[in-house]
């Protein structure tokens, strides 16, 4: 039988750390600066976390430097990167239940999902960047004879990786598994709302052989830490994971600077259109409220525009209704819970205030629309329903980035894609259709970088991940990342 385990009192039992991670040390900012980390689950202080500025950014990159130049990584055989990448991914499964528990009380994610999704996808991500590296080759330009032409892959350098606080390890695992696995060395910002779990990852990956200075964490705030990461004249690439605001912001700093290379993964707000002749309306329904719930809707891909077709809506909307009690806010702590706690007092402010716009913009409100749970302390909001929504409202142009559905009808296929692309985001879509032209139609016209059809939650470390339009410029996942953290090099050779 499975063992039941009480998450509460693991919690008590565990150590938290704070302190930044770097040249494979443990270590306050030099400057002595802490902040407070908070859980989101009842408000209690968990830790105090090392607040790191330029000071300790400027260390942390001449550290990472040194070991890149080192070579005790870059200069590695491939083989031998990937058995010590393998070895960091069994550390990782091994320590599955602490990691979790850290996700959760972090963020606030029910520990269900931080054990089976997050934990287990970013150890998966490690895993297959460190196998896929040893069977990269590289090329032969077809050149004169003459002449040789070798086109092979270099490592950028430094890399730095800053990351959102909605799937704390895992939007880190897709930066810097296929960085490390090239040979780089990395600087990683976590979310100054969910630092643990990656300080934590940094040590696993010093135990498992990553050389001192090759993988450093510095937590702290985007303003300060991270602004100095965009700035700073010595960090070769930045591998960029949050908002299009904050995106934007750091293109602008690569540009004043170094002209580092600068890559974007972007919010989104994703069209999911059905039309009547969907194949099953059950999977259609149990997609679209699954899909935007989870994860208490704090998902860059999460689908929060549903376009339904006029002659079912009603059918459709009747099903869903059905379901959305089911996503009820419970303990994350609990196994059985499915939609935890928003991370923090702020971000429950801004889903407050999206669904106050979406009743005074006249949207229908047909589920959802309070904060609950207040005696617990933490921050939980209902799943929430709009029906009748405009795409020229607030909560149909805006990432809410919460529990928040709008449904928006159409009669005609053509208007529905219309609207679909009406935005400035373009991260991922949906089209539900029996007829395979339709879908095909559909998916070349939908700007997104991935497009469903007749399902949501496709997902494989295989399958490139990023947007279209400003929900950013590069690929995360797949072996096209290692388009990232390289650069092409050409030697021409006289024959
Ligand atoms: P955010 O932009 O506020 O913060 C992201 C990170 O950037 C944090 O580590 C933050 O400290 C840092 N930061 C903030 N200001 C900075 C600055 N001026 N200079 C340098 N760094 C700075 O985003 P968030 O609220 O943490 O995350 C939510 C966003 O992330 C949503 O828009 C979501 O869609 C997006 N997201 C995108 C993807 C994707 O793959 N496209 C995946 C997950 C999340």
């Amino acid at each position: 039988a499975k063992e039941t385990i009480n998450w509460h009192d693991r919690a008590k039992a565990l150590t938290l750390d704070g302190r930044a991670f770097i040249n494979g040390e443990r270590t306050w900012s030099r400057a002595e600066r802490k902040f407070d980390n908070l859980s989101p689950i009842d408000g209690r202080y968990l830790s105090q976390t090392a607040r790191c500025d330029a000071a300790d950014v400027d260390h942390a990159v001449a550290m990472a430097r040194r070991a890149f130049e080192g070579g005790r990584w870059a200069g590695q055989a491939p083989a031998q990167r990937k058995r010590v990448l393998q070895k960091f991914a069994d550390l990782m499964m091994q320590h599955k239940e602490e990691l979790a528990l850290l996700e959760t009380l972090d963020m606030g994610k029910p520990i269900k999902y931080s054990l089976v999704v997050d934990v287990s996808l970013a150890a998966n991500c490690i895993r297959w960047y460190g196998e896929a590296i040893d069977k990269v080759y590289g090329e032969i330009a077809p050149t004169p004879a003459n002449s040789l032409a070798l086109i092979t892959r270099e490592p950028v350098g430094v890399v730095a990786a800053i990351v959102p606080w909605n799937y704390p390890l895992l939007m880190a695992a897709w930066k810097i598994a296929p960085a490390l696995a090239a040979g780089n060395s990395v600087v990683l910002k976590p979310s100054e709302k969910s630092p643990l779990s990656a300080l934590r990852l940094a040590e696993l990956a010093f135990e498992a052989g990553i050389p001192a200075g090759v993988f450093n964490v510095l937590p702290g705030y985007g303003n300060e830490a991270g602004a100095a990461l965009a700035l700073h004249m010595d960090v070769d690439c930045i591998g960029f994971t949050g908002s299009t605001r904050t995106g934007k912001q750091i293109i602008q700093m690569a540009g004043q600077s170094n002209l580092k290379r600068a890559w974007m993964e972007l919010g989104g707000k994703s069209a999911n259109i059905v039309c009547a002749d969907c194949p099953d309306l059950d999977a259609a329904v149990a997609a679209a409220v699954g899909s935007i719930y989870f994860n208490q809707g704090e998902s860059c891909n999460a689908p929060s525009r549903l376009f339904v077709e006029e002659s079912i809506k009603d059918k459709f909307l009747e099903k869903a209704l059905a379901m959305v009690p089911d996503y009820a806010p419970g303990d994350p702590l609990d196994e059985k819970t499915v939609m935890g706690a928003i991370v923090d007092s702020i971000q429950m402010k801004t889903v407050m205030g999206y669904i106050d716009s979406g009743r005074e913009e006249g949207g229908k409100l047909l589920a959802g629309g309070n904060a609950v749970r207040k005696e617990t302390g933490g921050f939980y909001v209902e799943p929430t329903l709009f029906d009748g929504v405009q795409n020229t409202m607030k909560i149909a142009r805006e990432e809410i980035f919460g529990p928040v559905l709008s449904v928006l009808s159409f009669t005609d296929m053509d208007e529905a894609v219309k609207q679909a692309n009406d935005t400035p985001y373009g991260l991922h879509a949906a089209v539900w259709t029996s007829d395979i032209s339709k879908a095909i139609r559909t998916s070349r016209a939908l700007k997104a970088g991935t497009v469903h059809v007749n399902q949501y939650d496709g997902d494989d470390i295989t399958v490139p991940f990023g947007g279209y339009k400003q929900s950013g410029n590069g690929r995360d996942k797949s072996l096209h990342a290692f388009d990232k953290y390289t650069e092409l090099k050409t030697t021409w050779i006289q024959v």
